[in-house]
């Protein structure tokens, strides 16, 4: 299960953060899961609350927002949602796109006290 190495890791970005702003209480925090990123959300928070269990961090809500996958292609250079996982410009038909949303997981706040 890698999400508890990614809840790990999340919750060290969190620390710093408090750290630099003197806070101690965290209420909430808002992150942006993309559609391929291959992380569970279910699971991700799951382990958050078992990471924070205990802590001065517990209680806190973990908010997960789905980013769903974009494209854009290089033939038209057209942007566009990638659905059902098929990689073809829905504006022209080439299949040379690259993924630009989606992927990855990002903090978008911290609510602290
Ligand atoms: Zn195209």
């Amino acid at each position: 299960m890698h999400e508890m190495s990614i809840a790990q890791s999340l919750i060290e970005i969190i620390e710093e953060e408090m750290q630099k702003y003197d806070a101690r209480i965290l209420r909430s925090v808002r992150i942006n899961i993309g559609q391929m990123s291959a992380i569970v959300p279910n699971a991700l928070s799951f382990c958050f609350e078992v990471i924070t269990a205990g802590t001065e961090l517990e209680g806190a809500r973990l908010i997960m927002d789905i980013t769903p996958l974009k494209g854009c292609c290089h033939a038209c250079e057209s942007e566009f949602e990638i659905k059902d996982y098929a990689f073809i410009c829905p504006a022209c038909g080439s299949t040379k796109i690259e993924t630009i949303e989606g992927q990855n997981l990002s903090i978008v706040e911290i609510e602290v006290a």
